[in-house]
C-alpha cells in the first residue's frame, strides 16, 4: 500500500487525523513552539501521562531521534506522538536523528493502528535545522518507511515552511 503524503498551511493543534506528531523536548515535560502549543489545546492529560513516562521507562528523557505516544487529550485526534528532533549543528551531520524520528514516529503509529498521522516541521524551530534540508529528510525517511499508514499530513505554519515541502513533494 502507498502512503500518501500531504500538505497544509496551518496550525498542527487544530487536525483531526488519528494521532499528531509533537516536536517535543527529552524532558517531555512540554516547551515552546509545537510542544506548548499541543499542551495548551490538549489540555492536562497528555503532561500528565508525559508525567508518568519520565517515572517508568524513560527516567532520564526520551532520547533524540525516539517516539512515544500519549492520549491526545482534548486534541482531535486519538493519539499524540512525542518524538525530539536533533539540534542543526553545522559541524556534525544528525541527519541520521532525524530520519529516525520520522521512522520511529510512524512504528509507532503502526503499532497504535494509526491511518493518519499529523507530522510539524521537526526540528526547523527552536532547533534551527534549515527548512530545505529538514524537507529532504522528513520526506525521505516517510517514503522509505514501510509505514501502514494511509496519509501522512505535514501541516507546515508558514508559507516559507510549506514552500520548502512543496519544493520537496514536486
Ligand atoms: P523544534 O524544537 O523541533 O525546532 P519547534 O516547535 O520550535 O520545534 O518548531 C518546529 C516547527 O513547527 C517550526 O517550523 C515552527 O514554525 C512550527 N510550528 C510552531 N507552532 C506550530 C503549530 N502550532 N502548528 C504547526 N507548526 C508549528
Amino acid at each position: 500500500m502507498t502512503t500518501a503524503i500531504t500538505l497544509v498551511q496551518g496550525d498542527i493543534t487544530r487536525q483531526r487525523v488519528d494521532a499528531i506528531v509533537n516536536a517535543a523536548n527529552s524532558s517531555l515535560l512540554g516547551g515552546s513552539g509545537v510542544d506548548g502549543a499541543i499542551h495548551r489545546r490538549g489540555g492536562p492529560a497528555i503532561l500528565r501521562e508525559c508525567r508518568a513516562l519520565r517515572a517508568s521507562r524513560y527516567g532520564r528523557g526520551l532520547p533524540t531521534g525516539r517516539a512515544v505516544a500519549t492520549t491526545a487529550g482534548e486534541l482531535d485526534a486519538r493519539w499524540v506522538i512525542h518524538t525530539v528532533g536533533p539540534v542543526w549543528s553545522a559541524d556534525e551531520d544528525r541527519s541520521e536523528l532525524l530520519a529516525s524520528c520520522h521512522r520511529e514516529s510512524l512504528r509507532i503509529a503502526d503499532e497504535l493502528g494509526a491511518r493518519t498521522v499529523a507530522f510539524p516541521a521537526i526540528s526547523t524551530g527552536v532547533y534551527r535545522w534549515p527548512l530545505q534540508d529538514a524537507a529532504r529528510i522528513a520526506v525521505t525517511a516517510v517514503r522509505e518507511s514501510g509505514t501502514r499508514v494511509e496519509e501522512v499530513r505535514f501541516v507546515l505554519f508558514d508559507e516559507r515552511a510549506y514552500a520548502a515541502f512543496a519544493a520537496r513533494l514536486g
